[in-house]
């Protein structure tokens, strides 16, 4: 078939193998994978556009890319849809002070190459990521004062015990733990509020009980993963329980269109993968072989349910913004403006929350956890693009 490959980084990857090349794969745990699957693209004749963003489908069958003004329309029989996951972040005092990071974002920038050598670093929220950035900035040479996990150590053991069905993870939590020695690393604990003039200089942490105070350059933050749904929502996939429906061929509702990985429900890369190779054969027209595959899933699938329950968010965290903390950071709303509200749509008529560049990738996470709302709504582009690229009809420019 003939196969095409859109993906909004500069190289491909996803945010596993981001940035990785040949010579540094060697030494990723999960490199031999990384060099195995690009060397087999290099064989295959697949168009490759990195750097492009999908913004929208102007016509059925055709999905829009965009980069930079320039826009391409590529039209498809089947289309697979990998968006992938964000992190969550929920507001609390000086969660906005510069220093004050999402866990992932800081790993990615310290990846491409930030001087993340001697910093002082405190890292607080909840999920695995929390551990794998941890021990990813002990590698790049932080000074790493402590991991505070918001959920309990009961869950976590339950979770924990669990992992004997799953060797390779287990095996990673223990490699990260491992290259965490000495680090405290507590549970049922959360940050309160983040102080400084201008930039962060320190956090203070509860355990519920009792508050204290760690001097840090940065606060590494983040509350768990939430899947990309904008584009497949915009596409028409339906979505039950915060992810996209698909039938045991990665099939969403809408004909010729799948979904596969963090879409379909947060539970890593080897869930990922099979999803893709069980999308892919299905594309193909092999069903024989995506059942086979499609067999292996079950394992994978209760382990993101698993995931799910023992990362879920404690109450407490609702209590934390105070009336002046800003939910909405494109346009500045505060938790006060939103709690007059009975709904997301009313909060965007209202106060523009969520309807700033981000289009509440970031706020309408927060807000759905805070006040109950669905945040659903979304409008082409799904990515902020350039007038032209958005405007444009449908023309000869379309790719076949
Ligand atoms: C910040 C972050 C850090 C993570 N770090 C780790 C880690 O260290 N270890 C670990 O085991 N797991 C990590 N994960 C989890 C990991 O993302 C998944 O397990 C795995 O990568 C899922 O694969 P995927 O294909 O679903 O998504 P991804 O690997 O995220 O791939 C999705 C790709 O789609 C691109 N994309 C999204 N929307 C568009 C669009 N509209 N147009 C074009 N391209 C688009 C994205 O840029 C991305 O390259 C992390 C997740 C996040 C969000």
């Amino acid at each position: 078939m003939r196969v095409c490959l859109v993906d909004d980084n500069a190289t491909l990857g996803g945010q596993i193998w981001r940035g990785l090349q040949a010579n540094s794969a060697r030494n990723h745990p999960l490199g031999r994978y990384f060099l195995h699957w690009t060397e087999r693209l290099k064989r295959t004749r697949c168009d490759i556009f990195t750097g492009w963003q999908a913004i929208g489908q102007p016509a059925p069958h055709l999905l829009r890319i965009e980069r930079a003004g320039e826009f391409q329309d590529l039209r498809f029989h089947k289309l697979i849809l990998a968006t992938g996951a964000r992190e969550r972040f929920l507001p609390f005092p000086g969660w906005t002070l510069p220093g004050v990071i999402g866990a992932g974002g800081l790993q990615a920038f310290v990846k491409a190459g930030l001087d993340a050598q001697g910093k002082r670093v405190v890292v607080a929220g909840t999920g695995p990521l929390l551990l794998a950035v941890a021990a990813g900035l002990r590698d790049a040479g932080v000074s790493m004062i402590g991991v505070y996990e918001q959920a309990p150590l009961s869950q976590l053991l339950r979770f924990g015990f669990t992992l004997a069905r799953h060797p390779g993870k287990l095996a990673e939590g223990i490699r990260y733990r491992r290259k965490l020695g000495g680090v405290p690393y507590r549970t049922s604990c959360w940050v309160v509020r983040a102080e400084g003039c201008g930039q962060i200089e320190r956090v203070v942490v509860t355990d519920g009980h009792r508050e204290w105070t760690h001097d840090c350059d940065w606060l590494a933050c983040g509350f768990h993963l939430v899947p990309n749904l904008e584009l497949p929502r915009l596409l028409g996939c339906n979505i039950a329980d915060g992810y996209v429906a698909v039938d045991s061929l990665q099939q969403t509702s809408v004909v010729d269109i799948a979904c596969v990985g963090e879409l379909t429900g947060i539970g890593g890369i080897e869930k990922a993968m099979l999803e893709g190779e069980i999308a892919g054969w299905a594309a193909a027209g092999d069903k024989v072989k995506a059942l086979a595959s499609a067999r292996k899933l079950k394992r994978l699938h209760e382990f993101a349910q698993r995931l799910e329950r023992a990362f879920a968010l404690r109450d407490e965290l609702r209590a934390l913004p105070a009336a002046d903390t800003v939910v909405c950071r494109c346009e500045d709303v505060p938790h006060a403006a939103l709690s007059e509200c009975g709904s997301w749509r009313e909060a965007k008529l209202h106060t523009r929350c969520g309807m700033g560049p981000c289009q509440g990738r970031i706020c309408g996470s927060a807000a759905e956890y805070l006040f109950g709302w669905k945040c659903s709504g979304v409008r082409p582009p799904v990515y902020p693009a350039e007038a032209s690229a958005i405007a444009a009809r449908v023309d000869s420019s379309e790719s076949g």
